[in-house]
């Protein structure tokens, strides 16, 4: 036993002096870990040494542990690390305007509609009430829903509420008569719904604008408190990045100024909405990034959602033999403002759901082709495709961006709005994968969760979080657990020209990474999952520790 104990001084001298030989020095070091690179052939490391917030070099436990001294390590007990997640289809402006306002998710009948607003307004006692999330589908109504009840609960004081889609609101008599509308309104690209002379109260798709100049907007404070909350949300999912699908020029600013002050570290993509503010950004400004804020892409919406009879169909609605959609941007609109992104070498993306929405974006996007090989304009949703369309992507060389929870929350009545030949081209992420090589993945949060544990399932099972339907829905187009982490990282990265930084963990890119709680994988029954640690260049963002 003394000879043991003699020993030990001698044995951690030559410890020390061994990592005192080591050649170079690190910051910090992932041990013990699977890391899933999504390089190229998807290489899967033990260990990972970072420096100054880059990659150093990924390799062997003992290789890279030798290699290297270093101020800090983590043994990650091998559990999984991936490159941190991006949502890439997502709104962080709405979610904290939704977080602020009557909360409607999942309200079963309209008596839950009216019981929660009135619960939120005795509470809040806001001047005017905002509320998001209902949807009429879940109270087994296909027709939408009339402000009879709300003008009885409040006669007074506007209310406006959104559906779960954000293409229909639900507004009361003071609302609208506060904004101006009447059983005569008409509004191109919209429909303010009447019914024996007079306005129901509900406004779909460009019916919506003019109502909202007169809704208040929530102070810049609150705003700021809730995104660092949400951004923390997302953070718990070892998700890293959003990119924005939709900003005016005021919610820009206080993106900038978050970004600035470092309190937003989320890597945020911004896609700009059209205006004459944010057209006069662009043209100051070029390509902008302040800290983890990049902006060079516009949004601009094709048509409406699928659920409210938006969506631009080739032929009539199955449930609705006269009636094809709404085209919410003029084509000459369309031309102008995709003949503006060339000019700036901005990137377009335009939500698309229905398949005459595709065409007609495909047929515009040719002439970027043209002038741009590498343009990666976006179709954001791309949810109905005609099936003679798909072969288009390729060619013209779309970018598809889509949210697998869509097909799963759909499932519900996509065939009543589509009919079944339709089907074919609904919700088909292999289909377009398998054209373009690519596709950029996320929730349209807050219309979904932003939990992409969902997205996983959704993706390969094609089931929802209860795991219906059991058979799963389209089966045929489920994505491999491997296509659906490429389209959250990776592609991710590449539909938003960042592929250089991040994205992948190789040599030289960013230290954006999280480590999962448990393993990542997708079977049968939906597994919920958290991230344990998360790192944003190379600096710790979060941990449960
Ligand atoms: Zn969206």
């Amino acid at each position: 036993m003394k000879k043991l104990f003699s020993l030990i001084p001698l044995l951690i001298l030559l410890l020390t002096a061994q990592s005192c030989m080591k050649g170079e020095h690190v910051d910090l070091i992932i041990h013990n870990a699977q890391i899933h690179s999504m390089d190229e052939k998807n290489t899967v490391y033990e260990a990972m040494a970072i420096r100054d917030g880059k990659v150093v070099e990924l390799g062997p436990e003992r290789q890279i542990l030798n290699k290297y001294s270093y101020d800090e390590s983590i043994d990650a007990g091998g559990k999984d690390v991936y490159p941190g997640l991006t949502d890439a289809h997502g709104h962080l402006l709405s979610y904290a305007k939704q977080k602020m306002s009557v909360e409607l998710f999942g309200c079963k009948s309209m008596d839950e509609l009216l019981f929660r607003t009135e619960k939120y307004q005795s509470k809040k006692k806001r001047k005017f009430i905002i509320g998001r999330g209902w949807d009429q589908s879940l109270w087994g109504e296909t027709e939408l829903p009339n402000n009879e009840k709300l003008n009885e609960r409040f006669p007074d004081i506007p209310v406006c509420l959104y559906r779960v889609d954000g293409h229909a609101l639900l507004a009361n008599d003071a609302a609208l008569k506060l904004a101006g509308f009447t059983a005569d309104t008409k509004i191109d690209g919209g429909i303010v719904v009447t019914k024996d002379g007079k306005c129901t109260g509900l406004l779909v798709d460009n019916a919506i604008e003019p109502m909202e100049k007169y809704i208040p907007e929530f102070s810049t404070k609150e705003l700021k408190a809730t995104l660092l909350e949400i951004q923390n949300e997302l953070y718990q999912y070892g998700i890293v990045g959003v990119h924005e699908a939709g900003i005016q020029n005021k919610e820009l600013a206080i993106l900038k100024e978050m970004a600035l002050d470092g309190s937003l570290q989320l890597e945020v993509y911004g896609m700009l909405l059209d205006s004459p503010e944010n057209r006069a950004f662009v043209e100051k400004n070029g390509i902008q990034k302040w800290g983890n804020l990049y902006v060079r892409s516009f949004k601009m919406y094709g048509d409406g959602a699928l659920g409210s009879r938006g969506a631009l169909l080739k032929k009539p609605y199955s449930d609705q033999h006269d009636h094809h959609g709404v085209l919410t941007t003029p084509r000459d609109k369309m031309k102008d403002l995709a003949q503006f992104c060339l000019a700036h070498n901005y990137q377009l993306n335009s939500h698309a759901i229905g398949d005459s929405t595709n065409y007609l974006l495909l047929e515009l996007y040719k002439m970027a082709q043209a002038e741009n090989k590498d343009h990666r304009w976006r179709i954001e949703h791309a949810q109905v495709v005609d099936p003679k369309d798909f072969a288009l992507f390729a060619e013209v060389g779309v970018y598809p961006s889509v949210q697998p929870t869509h097909a799963v929350s759909d499932q519900r009545w996509a065939e009543d709005r589509l009919g079944k030949d339709r089907m074919v081209g609904a919700y088909a992420y292999k289909t377009l994968l398998n054209k373009t090589g690519m596709l950029a993945i996320g929730t349209d949060f807050p219309v979904e969760q932003t939990n992409p544990f969902l997205t996983i399932h959704a993706a390969v099972q094609r089931k929802d979080g209860n795991n219906v339907p059991g058979a799963g829905f389209l089966k045929s187009e489920a994505l491999t657990l491997e296509e659906t982490m490429r389209g959250m990282t990776i592609w991710a990265a590449l539909a938003s020209f960042r592929e250089t930084e991040t994205g992948s963990l190789e040599k030289g890119k960013n230290a954006t990474f999280s480590i999962f709680v448990k393993p990542v994988v997708s079977g049968a029954n939906f597994q919920e999952n958290f991230a344990q640690t998360v790192f944003i260049n190379g600096k710790s963002v979060y941990s449960v520790d």
